[in-house]
């Protein structure tokens, strides 16, 4: 069993992995993980033992990760007897900590719904106690989704407000499809199974609403926008149109992980690697546009712009080659 959570001393919360790399690249918010205490989650742990007793974090500040980011023991962890999260192996000593890891890199915990408000996140000492975070201490709503049975769980489904979370299950759990098909997700007041709530962008007329995804072709970069052209096309009344989305460069200006934002997209451009792009939010639509050669002809193509930064992203996920 993973680290679904851990402690954080200084925001008295329990934060997921994503919450942290969330925190780490948010330039409103002073928060560093390498400063900052993780402890177990299980209370009976963080009682017993004193603040010193702390995790280690795996690809919590790196933007272009490939391994499933984690929490982990380290050699110094201990744990109570029974607790659940004991027997997760710390590295060998000597091992690289941020390198060398070899344990299995899947995230294992859905979390159940995306929530598009974001999860506020208080300090200790600006705010004891109460308020940080509401949702998370009502009770789980089953989710609706017909026929699917419910998987037992260790601990809660949880519920995340980060997109990257979602994108994580999918990407690294992406050659077990009865996992996919099993495991429901919730975003807004649609339920679907993680499988199909991905949707390959060549088929987005299937439905409005849910997350795309595709392998990048190429990514423009103009002096208002970027353009995020995809591989695939769509295909209608047995023609193929090309498929795009477009990023404004004022909403990336404004956007509160600015830094972090365009050092992927810049990555993105620069490395000539197999990129993936995935977005929640906007349907791309067909759209009649004026051809560079002549003008006066226009050519159809599927485009839509991204409306929130929080629900985009581009990453490698060799999982996914040939996809
Ligand atoms: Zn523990």
């Amino acid at each position: 069993m993973k680290f679904d959570l851990a402690y954080c001393l200084s925001l008295d919360d329990k934060l997921s992995i994503y919450d942290v790399r969330d925190l780490n690249f948010d330039e409103t918010m002073a928060f560093d993980s390498a400063k900052e205490h993780f402890q177990c989650p299980n209370d009976a742990c963080r009682l017993t033992f004193d603040a010193a007793n702390v995790l280690g974090t795996f690809n919590a500040k790196n933007v272009n990760y490939v391994r499933t980011p984690h929490f982990k023991n380290l050699p110094s962890t201990r744990h109570v007897e029974g607790c659940p999260y004991v027997s997760l192996k710390a590295p060998a000593p000597g091992v690289d900590a941020d390198g060398a890891e070899t344990d299995d890199s899947r995230e294992e915990h859905f979390p159940s719904e995306l929530l598009l408000t974001r999860r506020a996140y208080v300090r200790k000492s600006s705010s004891p106690v109460a308020g940080a975070d509401v949702q998370r201490d009502e009770p789980q709503i089953p989710s609706q989704t017909s026929g699917t049975e419910q998987p037992s769980r260790d601990s809660a489904p949880d519920k995340t407000s980060i997109f990257a979370h979602p994108v994580e299950c999918f990407v690294s759990n992406f050659d077990d499809k009865d996992l996919l098909k099993r495991m429901p997700l919730k975003i807004g007041e649609h339920t679907a199974p993680y499988g199909s709530f991905f949707k390959k962008i060549e088929y987005l007329q299937d439905n409005k609403g849910l997350i795309y995804w595709g392998k990048i072709k190429e990514i423009k970069d103009y002096t208002q926008s970027f353009r995020i052209d995809f591989e695939k096309k769509v295909w209608l009344e047995k023609k193929p149109y090309s498929v795009n989305v477009y990023l404004s460069k004022k909403l990336i200006d404004t956007y509160r992980k600015r830094k972090a934002f365009l050092e992927e997209i810049k990555h993105a451009i620069e490395s000539g690697r197999e990129l993936y792009c995935f977005f929640y939010g906007v349907t791309p639509e067909l759209k009649q546009v004026p051809s560079k050669k002549k003008p006066e002809q226009t050519f159809g193509v599927f485009s839509a712009s991204i409306e929130n930064l929080d629900h985009f992203m581009v990453r490698e996920a060799p999982g996914l080659a040939g996809k």
